[in-house]
């Protein structure tokens, strides 16, 4: 069952005769049927019985509400439609909503407008009424406003979809903990009750035995499987096949898991490994590529963020994963950022085909794991981070640009991306640190401000832009 489902509602009233409807809903159809076609492979559209009464109101927005395939609504008002009667149908809608603020015509008929064409026509008097309530009701929502085959407002209908299909994925997202957060670190911390309550995030938690249990129980002949994938995919560019055959392992042995406990994003934490040998490396790169969250460390925000975010890029050019800040170039005016990890860079930012390498892994005691080594993409972006703040949770979204690293680090055991903050070094860093943005987050260039921008008002998050 696909989760890609979204109503268009049109409002009308039955003041105006059977005539003026029957054209209200011929009109309605063919817009249904040009959205349909633009959204194609993205989200269905469909059409459900103009409102003309409260009833039908309720109704409707009932029965996008009970469907488990339906992520949000698109709603215009055709003719004048008295928003009394939107109240009690909006009440029951707890779903992403667009107002497409159009006309189903384009131009205006100078010479032959009328009263009755001017009575079928009025958006500009049926869509402010209706945003009345909408602002009166405290509804959070956003607005397409233009002619609908404008692609200004087809591309404002596609990031609501985008993000409606994101928001579906939150609330059914199901996070697997192994262990703990990472003794004293503060940012990746946060109330999981929380959570649960504002995004629909199940966070659960597992001793690392869990994983374990699975992990000794997986065969060769699936280590095998796994271990084709890789060859498949990235180049093997070391001698120790057994510490990749080891990640292989813990990759099996986690699709099990996923699978089993129908998981979204996990988190794993260095300083809780009691039965594995490694820490899970290229195990972790892969899965995140085929769009599983992850959370070093135990940030469990970040695992659910990246999960979220990959699901809202779907069908974009461009990549998204989680990244850590780690270390600066602060020559003066060419500043950059080199971000990376201990070992989980998803594969999702390689410019080009990522070697595995086996390398030692300076802290966690543990043996040199496998893990994938590459140069980061390049192109416009954005980075994005959640914090708690103890009673509320704030969304930080920064303006950046990746680039090509000015020389090659022959000696960096990790993958990597650089990037500029904007609008430069000095007030893109000094504004993250005093918003509080943590040193985990989100780099996406495939999604944009305005994406993150509309997933903080749907969900009631406050919002913090940076470039
Ligand atoms: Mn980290």
């Amino acid at each position: 069952m696909a989760a890609d489902k979204i109503y268009f509602i049109v409002g009308s009233q039955d003041l105006y005769g059977e005539e003026c409807l029957k054209q209200v809903a011929a009109d309605a159809k063919e817009m249904t049927a040009f959205l349909a076609k633009e959204l194609k492979g993205l989200a269905r559209i469909e059409l459900l019985p103009t409102v003309i009464t409260s009833e039908t109101c309720i109704q409707d927005m009932r029965k996008a509400q009970c469907d488990d395939e339906c992520v949000g609504v698109i709603t215009w008002m055709h003719t004048f439609s008295p928003a009394k009667m939107w109240i009690k149908g909006l009440q029951e809608l707890r779903k992403p909503l667009l107002h497409l603020h159009t006309q189903a015509n384009e131009k205006l008929p100078y010479d032959k407008i009328d009263m009755d064409f001017m009575n079928l026509n009025q958006a500009a008097h049926g869509d402010r009424e209706y945003g009345f309530i909408l602002a009166r009701m405290g509804i959070p929502h956003e607005t397409a406003a233009g002619f609908y085959k404008n692609g200004r407002v087809v591309d404002k209908i596609r990031r609501f979809a985008g993000v409606a299909k994101a928001i579906a994925c939150s609330h059914s997202l199901q996070i697997a903990t192994f262990g703990n957060n990472m003794r004293d670190v503060a940012v990746t911390g946060g109330d999981k009750l929380e959570s649960q309550i504002v995004y629909g995030w199940e966070v659960r938690y597992f001793g690392i035995g869990d994983l374990v249990d699975i992990v000794e129980k997986v065969t060769e002949r699936e280590i095998d499987s796994q271990l084709k994938e890789y060859e498949a995919k990235y180049t093997m560019a070391t001698d120790n096949v057994n510490a990749v055959r080891e990640q292989a392992k813990y990759e099996a042995a986690l699709k099990k898991f996923i699978k089993k406990n129908n998981i979204g994003a996990f988190t794993d934490t260095f300083q809780d490994l009691h039965g594995l040998r490694q820490l899970p490396g290229i195990a972790a790169q892969d899965l995140m590529g085929q769009g599983i969250g992850f959370g070093p460390e135990g940030d469990y925000k970040i695992a659910a963020l990246s999960a979220i975010l990959m699901k809202m890029a779907e069908g974009r050019k461009g990549a998204t994963g989680f990244i850590e800040d780690y270390t600066y170039d602060l020559t003066a005016g060419e500043e950059l950022e080199l971000a990376s990890h201990m070992l989980e860079v998803p594969v999702a930012f390689a410019a080009g085909k990522p070697e595995i390498q086996v390398h030692p892994l300076g802290i966690g005691g543990k043996e040199d794991p496998a893990r994938l080594v590459f140069d980061g993409i390049t192109g416009d972006g954005i980075q994005v981070t959640m914090v708690d703040m103890g009673d509320h949770f704030r969304i930080i979204c920064a303006d950046i640009e990746l680039v090509k690293q000015p020389k090659p680090m022959p000696k960096l055991p990790v993958a990597r991306i650089m990037f500029r903050h904007k609008p430069d070094f000095e007030r893109g860093t000094a504004a993250w640190c005093e918003a509080g943005g943590a040193h985990h987050s989100v780099v996406s260039t495939a999604l944009t401000r305005e994406d993150i921008e509309a997933f903080s008002k749907y969900t009631g998050t406050e919002f913090i832009a940076i470039g």
